[in-house]
């Protein structure tokens, strides 16, 4: 293997300012945590990037992890030596013979971040390049589109050389913004809006109503496989609790405002999950909501359910389009699942034609006409069973016993 270590390299902006040492040991927590397993790697800080030791471990499995980890911006595998010319430049050489394949073109991008160094960029540029063309007779250099960018990179502890830079996921690193619940269904978009909202930071824990007996076991398992998947992004245990929703969803029907149903199945909803938010120090709400993709998610229907609770919304999707959110649910693995053909609490109890434009006061009135509303929102609080789920499916559900509780 060519490669000895790996670069990692944070977000410059939130790396400023007074979190910088709180940000940084995150990151380093939670890069240790997506790569726990590999027992050979050896950690070394140093000017806002992380270095990381391979020591015999594959690069490729490693990259794998690195992506999927939140405040990584970049990273790449380097040859680590001395500040002398003559390593640099047998470095750069073994880099162009460890290539899958020889390019026929390369370019030389030396960067002097350590100014005693005795050689400019530019003359590096020369010095690297020249050194590397004597080798390779049929090789050229092209400055603009070079097939391969040889990178030499010089810092006081010694020269980096590469010529890889793997994007990461960006964003912050996990929980270093608070923590909020997610209202997961086992739909395409809330998934997507889970693993968008803990990028920017945020712990999460996952909330899901249904309607059992109406619903079935394989409709629960598919939220715990998304709620795994989610739990693998975080590089921790995620809770997910799963709320009784039938007799409310029951009684609501019971109250005959056909188009208004889903208006007051999300209010009842969000009433529960700003309890267990309270119960569980959450800051705010998450959703999948997409704007006008379907009657409870117009401007209007928002409005009224919104006003159902005072913590902030946030929905991540609100602007994307659909095939914008597919795209990245098969990015981070939920889309399969999201598509098994379960039946979800809420279309059971579809209404024929939703409104999309409620009037609060409608709502809010039908909602007094049901006095034991309140009592079955706390019961159902009280009814609530929290799961712990870990990305490693079957091992925890076992120990759990947790099949049968449908
Ligand atoms: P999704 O693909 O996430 O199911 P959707 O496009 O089907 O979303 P809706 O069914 O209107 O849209 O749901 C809007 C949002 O309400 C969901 O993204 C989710 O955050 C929340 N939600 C819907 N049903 C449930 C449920 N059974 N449990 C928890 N949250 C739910
Ligand atoms: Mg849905």
């Amino acid at each position: 293997m060519i490669y000895d270590k790996v670069i990692v390299r944070y977000g410059e902006l939130v790396m400023k300012g007074r979190n910088r040492n709180q940000f940084e040991k995150r990151m380093l927590q939670q890069t240790k945590l997506a790569l726990r397993g590999f027992e050979s790697l050896t950690y070394a800080k140093s000017f806002g990037r992380l270095t990381i030791s391979l020591n015999g471990a594959p690069f490729e499995a490693i990259s794998e992890r690195l992506k999927d980890v939140f405040g990584i911006v970049s990273f790449s595998p380097v040859i680590l030596v001395d500040n002398e010319l003559e390593k640099i430049q047998a470095a750069a050489l073994q880099l162009m013979n460890g290539l899958e394949q020889t390019p026929a073109t390369f370019k030389v991008s030396a960067k002097r971040a350590w100014k005693p160094f005795v050689h400019s960029s530019q003359e590096m540029n020369h010095l690297v390049g020249s050194h590397v063309l004597r080798a390779f007779a049929d090789l050229k250099v092209d400055v603009r589109k070079p097939e391969v960018e040889l990178r030499v990179d010089t810092y006081e502890e010694g020269t980096f050389v590469y010529n890889k830079v793997i994007a990461g996921a960006g964003g912050f690193p996990f929980g270093s913004n608070g923590k909020a619940m997610l209202l997961l269904s086992g739909g395409i978009d809330s998934p997507v809006a889970g693993w968008m909202a803990m990028r920017k930071g945020l712990k999460l824990e996952a909330v899901h109503f249904h309607s059992y007996p109406f619903t079935s076991d394989k409709a629960k398992e598919k939220v715990i496989d998304l709620a795994r998947r989610l739990s693998y992004y975080a590089g921790a245990p995620l809770k997910l609790h799963l709320v009784p929703f039938t007799e409310i969803q029951t009684r609501l029907v019971q109250a005959r405002q056909d188009s208004l149903m889903i208006t007051m199945m999300r209010r009842a909803m969000l009433r529960i999950t700003e309890q267990l938010a309270e119960r569980n120090e959450a800051g705010g709400i998450v959703t999948g909501e997409s704007l006008g993709q379907v009657a409870s998610q117009t401007l209007s229907s928002m409005n009224v359910i919104g006003r159902a609770t005072v913590l902030p919304l946030l929905k991540p999707l609100l602007m994307m389009d659909k095939q914008e959110i597919i795209n990245e649910a098969v990015k981070i693995g939920t889309f399969e699942t999201s598509i098994l053909p379960y039946e979800d609490c809420c279309t059971l109890f579809l209404p024929k034609s939703p409104s999309t434009n409620p009037n609060l006061n409608v709502v809010e009135r039908a909602e007094k006409n049901i006095p034991e509303l309140e009592q079955m929102l706390l019961t159902a609080v009280e009814g609530t069973e929290v799961l712990e789920l870990t990305p490693e499916a079957q091992a925890s559900a076992e120990k759990a016993g947790e099949d049968e509780w449908f």
